[in-house]
């Protein structure tokens, strides 16, 4: 494929940092990398603490035990997101609880979240989506009012400002991912951030092992592996200090694709709402007045071009381990917004080292296939 849909930037410094830590010997899962990684990244999110760990799922599962949450508690989750959103409640005990999503910025809707709480709620784990911060204020509120824990899973938004603040400095936690195809990457890894000391050395403890502090191979209870390792820190911790170069890169190649694609009145590209402040962390198209099937010829055709697309998620509620959970959604149990949009959009390529020629011919390919299908 000439154009994948993502693509990593590595460059001299991230080798550098590698070949530091191998020299070193410290390749394992302490180390001076990761000690800089965490306090680094603790900065950047505006938080006290960041807590480095395997990936975005363990991130995710941790943020929800070391929160106490487990069998018999409900989470609440959005509808159209990426499948270890619901996986990671699950793996803690607990049910997912499904809500649609908001049609304007494709994140978990606010207006939708006292109906799906019971008794038995525990937590709202809120995902920023592609990019886009959550409508938070709402949120948090009502979570205040009852109680409630918020989770941001900021795996798709390093960086993202709602209102001011980012993401991750919100809620009682923020999880990362730092695979390779998100904002920065490791290879494999993520972050658990918060502000809680009690909350972030719950985290610590159970992902290296739950060994009592007081008392070496002492377990008080079942711990984890979910530690990064040194080297991927390593390569981290070159990543975080190009972090602001990386994002405004992006942000320049959606403006030329908003540039190119902004006359095609039928295809809407990547939410802003007014207190924004997003990461283009894929760039997304819109075909409003297309089906699944439209779609489905636009991506083979622009395939044949050599250029990769990549469909939206599939909604959780659609998923074989998931139809049985509770879903809400704003005229019954169905998100059919997340489900429109799940059918109608796309992902267009975009990484760090495209050229505003490689839009242009992707832009021009992009609107010939959709005059092919009968979309335009
Ligand atoms: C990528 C992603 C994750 C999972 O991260 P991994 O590092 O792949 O485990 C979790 N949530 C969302 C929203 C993601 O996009």
């Amino acid at each position: 494929m000439r154009y994948p849909v993502s693509s990593l930037s590595l460059g001299e410094l991230e080798r550098q940092y590698v070949l530091e830590a191998l020299d070193s010997g410290w390749i394992s899962s302490l180390g001076s990398f990761i000690t800089r990684f965490e306090s680094d990244f603790a900065g950047f999110c505006d938080v006290r603490h960041a807590v480095a760990v395997s990936n975005g799922t363990t991130a995710l599962f941790l943020s929800l035990k070391a929160l106490g949450i487990g069998r018999g508690d409900e989470v609440i989750v959005p509808a159209l997101t990426f499948a270890a959103v619901p996986a990671a409640v699950v793996e803690a005990g607990a049910e997912p609880v499904v809500v649609d999503v908001d049609p304007e910025n494709w994140c978990l809707d606010p207006g939708l979240v006292e109906k799906a709480t019971t008794p038995r709620t525990k937590a709202i784990l809120v995902v920023h989506s592609y990019g886009h911060p959550a409508d938070m204020d709402p949120i948090l509120s009502f979570a205040r009012e009852r109680g409630l824990a918020v989770v941001e899973d900021c795996a798709e938004a390093h960086g993202a400002r709602y209102k001011g603040r980012v993401v991750g400095s919100m809620g009682e936690l923020g999880a990362f991912s730092l695979y390779g195809n998100k904002i920065i990457t490791t290879g494999e890894g993520g972050f658990v951030v918060g502000n809680d000391d009690g909350l972030i050395s719950r985290a610590r403890f159970l992902k290296d092992h739950a060994m009592d502090p007081e008392r070496r191979y002492y377990h008080t209870e079942v711990g984890y592996n979910f530690r990064l390792t040194n080297l991927q820190a390593a390569v981290g911790l070159a990543q975080l200090s190009r972090i602001r170069e990386l994002i405004a890169a992006r942000e320049a190649l959606l403006e030329t694709y908003r540039k190119e694609l902004g006359h095609l009145g039928r295809v809407r590209l990547n939410p802003r709402m007014p207190w924004a402040e997003p990461v283009n962390w894929m760039v997304c198209a819109l075909l409003e007045s297309a089906d699944e099937s439209g779609r489905e010829k636009v991506m083979k055709g622009l395939r044949e071009k050599g250029i990769d697309t990549r469909p939206f998620f599939v909604t959780i509620p659609e998923m074989p381990p998931y139809r049985s959970c509770r879903v809400v959604g704003r005229s019954g149990p169905r998100a059919e917004v997340a489900e429109r949009l799940s059918r109608i959009g796309l992902n267009l390529p975009c990484y760090v080292g495209m050229l505003d020629s490689d839009v242009e011919f992707i832009a021009r390919s992009f609107e010939e296939e959709l005059v092919r299908a009968g979309i335009l």
